[in-house]
């Protein structure tokens, strides 16, 4: 990203800016709007203006970059990512919390994926017709099934990409709604969510993809013919400024968190808690409400089954999938355990006090890593015995000690006679006995913005929104009635990836990137000393470590000024080390040192320049 304001101000640069201005004049309003911004900066940089007060804080310039990504959770993320492996050079990744990860640090179960190596390997017989029926059927066929297709037929694909940039799915699992183990979780069997997350950010500050956290992006902004053309964003400090930009994805997930929203959409949720973090408030609908998207299926809105209703800890679907049954507080069984979501969790509200146990033994826990963490955290509630468990949580032992000798019957047969349940991985007669508070809580909000197959956000005549792009939970269609467990991180990845390649392409066919053009433009030597260095005159090499190995600098001083620093060789990341050269070179012209903050997002390659510069200035002394 080039950051354009603040310290780095100058002429020719401003000069660059009130152009890329002229062509977004937004009609939408905003506190500071496109056109006063560039009026401001205008006036700013009139040369007989410019003074050295000016220089070093200059007001209202509009950063700049190629591609924004609103939201930094698993699907933003991901298309930034592609982007960049797909060529951009100037993406950055905006996200309103103090952590990237959103929701999807919270998933626990996995990514469903048809047709994987890893599946092969374990001789289970899956394709992508059998993906899309699945999901269909637990989406009760309200889902756009173009957008299933596209997902399912790309699954196998996710999964590789994962792996490929440092994750691990390598374990395939049975999860609710799926007809067979499709269900694709890291090796150690933990929850899904953290190792992606930790993935993601991992790759991103590989790429050096900058992330402004703390900056909520406030609205999207789009020029005369409709294209969108920036984003009006407000920072931790509370400052409100403009990104201007050719393409825009929308990644800012659900609205799970919105209690208000989840209200007038679905009234009878109102009162119920939720497993969504604090920032899944539907800010995506509103913005893109406001460029007149359409919407679809809003109404539908999904509980998770089992949370536990007093931490709002959501216990994953993956302790069913491996053997878990669920009882009431009769101590008797009541469901199909495997269910989809929306059909368990109407069970347990049928249930005395709208609540559940989930009931397993010693061999459960020993098969999941997650439930590891439900212990620790002090929500499970364990007994040597069934009866001994049932007298600790309240309910009739013996009525416990019978479910689970019912069960084991059944599991030896091979045959649920109550509820047939299909797969039944464990007799669960194995000491220690298990037993966790469990109630539905809002979870997942299928509906959300309308998307076409390359993720471009559709208004209601069909029409695409030029420039916009959609994926994650924000977008609706792909879930239907009701989303299968494992299949967000499915469309997460599977979308994410399409909007980062399509906003890419839209990018190149719509001006092509801008941070080379301006950079050709402005160059370092815009940037002007703001006071006296000290320094011999002379030209200087220096090197220093960068991200990716060595970088060399040449340094020239003149009347004691270092008016030029030039990258000789380095092997840094491009699309990367722009941000860095740009931001650092002229920090340090502009201070005559080269100690000054690093660019955020490529801090090892802006280190690397600035131990350069300083091995070169040793010389200069
Ligand atoms: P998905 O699974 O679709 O990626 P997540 O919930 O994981 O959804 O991530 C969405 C991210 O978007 C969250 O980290 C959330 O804080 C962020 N977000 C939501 N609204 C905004 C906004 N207005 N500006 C910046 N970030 C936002």
């Amino acid at each position: 990203m080039r950051k354009s304001g603040k310290k780095l101000a100058s002429v020719m640069m401003a000069a660059a800016m009130v152009l890329s201005l002229a062509a977004c004049s937004s009609q939408s309003t905003t506190e500071t709007t496109p056109a006063e911004t560039a009026t401001e900066a205008s006036k700013e940089t009139t040369a007989e203006e410019t003074t050295e007060a000016e220089t070093e804080a200059p007001a209202e310039e509009n950063q700049q970059a190629d591609i924004v990504v609103i939201g930094g959770g698993g699907a933003g993320m991901t298309a930034a990512i592609q982007a960049v492996q797909d060529g951009a050079t100037d993406v950055i990744i905006l996200e309103k919390m103090a952590a990237t990860g959103g929701n999807t640090t919270r998933s626990t179960g996995g990514l469903n994926a048809a047709g994987t190596s890893y599946q092969e390997d374990e001789e289970i017989e899956d394709s992508v017709e059998l993906f899309v029926e699945d999901t269909m059927k637990g989406g009760k066929e309200l889902n756009d099934k173009e957008l299933v297709t596209v997902m399912a037929e790309n699954s196998a694909d996710a999964v590789d990409w994962v792996n490929e940039i440092g994750g691990d799915l390598s374990v395939v699992g049975m999860f609710g709604g799926a007809s067979v183990k499709r269900i694709h979780r890291p090796s150690d069997t933990s929850a899904v969510g953290p190792m992606l997350v930790k993935t993601l950010n991992a790759k991103v500050e590989e790429l050096g993809i900058p992330v402004l956290l703390e900056t909520k992006a406030e609205k999207i902004l789009t020029d005369a013919e409709g294209k969108v053309c920036g984003v009006t964003v407000t920072d931790k400090d509370g400052e409100t400024y403009t990104i201007d930009c050719t393409a825009v994805i929308l990644a800012t997930g659900g609205f799970g968190a919105n209690s208000d929203m989840v209200v007038e959409y679905k009234p009878d949720l109102a009162g119920f808690c939720t497993t969504n973090h604090g920032g899944a408030t539907g800010d995506g609908i509103a913005m893109a409400k406001e460029l007149g998207a359409a919407f679809v299926d809003m109404e539908q809105i999904q509980t998770h089954p089992t949370v536990n209703p007093d931490t709002q800890t959501m216990y994953t679907e993956g302790v069913r999938g491996n053997g878990a049954i669920l009882v009431n507080k009769e101590g008797k069984r009541f469901v199909n355990e495997l269910e989809t979501r929306d059909v368990v969790s109407a069970a347990i509200l049928e249930q005395t006090d709208e609540v559940c146990y989930l009931l397993f033994d010693q061999a459960v826990r020993e098969s999941l890593a997650a439930i590891e963490s439900y212990i620790k955290a002090g929500i499970v509630t364990e007994a040597d015995t069934p009866e001994e468990l049932g007298e600790a949580i309240g309910v009739d032992g013996a009525a416990l000690a019978e479910t689970l000798k019912t069960y084991a019957g059944y599991q030896a047969a091979g045959k649920d006679e109550e509820f047939a349940r299909e797969s039944m991985e464990l007799p669960l007669d194995k000491p220690k006995y298990y037993a966790a508070l469990c109630a539905p809580a809002i979870h997942h909000t299928m509906g959300g913005v309308k998307i076409n197959t390359a993720t471009e956000v559709l208004k209601e005549d069909g029409s695409v929104i030029p420039g916009l792009f959609a994926a994650g939970e924000v977008t609706g269609g792909v879930h239907g009635g009701n989303r299968l467990g494992g299949n967000a991180v499915t469309d997460i990845v599977v979308f994410g990836r399409i909007a980062g390649s399509s906003a890419e392409s839209y990018v190149t066919s719509n001006g092509g990137h801008t941070e080379q053009e301006i950079e050709a433009e402005a160059g370092s030597e815009a940037a002007a000393p703001a006071v006296q260095g000290d320094y011999k005159d002379g030209t200087y090499e220096g090197t220093g470590k960068g991200n990716n190995g060595d970088i060399t600098v040449e340094v020239t001083v003149e009347g004691g000024n270092i008016v030029s620093v030039t990258l000789k060789e380095h092997g840094e990341t491009p699309g990367i080390y722009e941000a860095a050269e740009k931001g650092v070179t002229e920090a340090i012209i502009t201070s005559q040192t080269a100690e000054v903050d690093a660019v955020s997002g490529a801090t090892n390659t802006s280190n690397g320049i600035m131990e350069a510069v300083g091995a070169a200035l040793a010389e200069a002394k």
